[in-house]
């Protein structure tokens, strides 16, 4: 399905070089899409260098749950002339195209105990898992392992520490890499939270879903199975 569609409302992050957008977008009706899957967008007013009759699409994670009335995405601004940089002008009000959705980066929804491991703007898809689980009131074991570099990077953090107060079967896990000098946390990856969790069943049973750049993901990957938690049982979506 392709549409145009409205900016709703855009939020940036405090920092000074504003490098992380929410966007929130119109969503018709008839738009249909499943928790993890991702949508392209593009802009009329932005086209492709070297064949400037076509528009210069590019690949979004659905932070929204499907049950929400609205899209949303959470777009890392990279000062690289590209689409994420143009965007970063388009204020409520504006249109967008979108068309999707794509991917199979799906939960399945046969888990015992589900780790979501998020690093910086790959919280997109897992927030849009977890929104649709808590939604449905799914009771079982919820894992967040989110890694991002400090806490203008911590997306969603209000939201994400509410849900934790509400739903007991909802366990948040975040460490910043750099955190600002006045932020007294642990710092490190997410590896070491991995590594101190207290897991509900036993590792093997545990379905984990990855989202993030793909050397860190590879990495990611490779210390799951070296800590023996089940190969089959890991999912991810690579953004490289
Ligand atoms: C499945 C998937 C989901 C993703 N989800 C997210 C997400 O939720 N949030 C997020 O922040 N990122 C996400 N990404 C990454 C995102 O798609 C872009 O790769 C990223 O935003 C790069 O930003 P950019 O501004 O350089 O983008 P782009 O504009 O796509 O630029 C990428 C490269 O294209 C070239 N380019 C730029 N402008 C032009 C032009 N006018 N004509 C021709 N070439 C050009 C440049 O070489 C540039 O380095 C996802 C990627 C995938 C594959």
């Amino acid at each position: 399905m392709e549409f145009n569609s409205k900016i709703l409302e855009t939020k940036k992050c405090e920092d000074e070089k504003n490098c992380f957008r929410i966007v929130k977008f119109e969503k018709p009706k008839a738009f249909d899409f499943k928790s993890g899957q991702f949508i392209m967008i593009a802009s009329e007013d932005f086209k492709l260098r070297d064949a400037p009759e076509k528009l210069k699409w590019s690949s979004f994670s659905i932070a929204s749950s499907p049950f929400q009335k609205e899209l949303e995405l959470c777009i890392k601004i990279y000062e690289t002339k590209g689409l994420t940089e143009h965007l970063k002008s388009k204020k409520q009000g504006d249109e967008i195209i979108i068309k999707g959705p794509f991917g199979n980066f799906t939960l399945n929804k046969d888990f015992k105990e589900v780790s979501f491991v998020a690093l910086g703007t790959g919280i997109a898809p897992m927030i849009s898992m977890i929104r649709t689980l808590l939604h449905e009131n799914d009771l079982r074991p919820i894992n967040l392992f989110y890694g991002f570099r400090n806490r203008c990077c911590f997306l969603y953090h209000e939201e994400l520490i509410e849900m934790q107060k509400k739903f007991k079967n909802f366990k948040l896990n975040f460490i910043p890499s750099d955190p600002e000098q006045d932020w007294s946390v642990p710092k490190g990856y997410v590896q070491e939270l991995i590594e101190k969790a207290v897991f509900s069943v036993p590792k093997k049973e545990i379905d984990f879903y990855l989202c993030g750049p793909p050397k860190a993901l590879e990495s990611i990957k490779e210390f799951l199975i070296k800590k023996e938690f089940n190969k089959d049982k890991i999912f991810y979506e690579k953004w490289g």
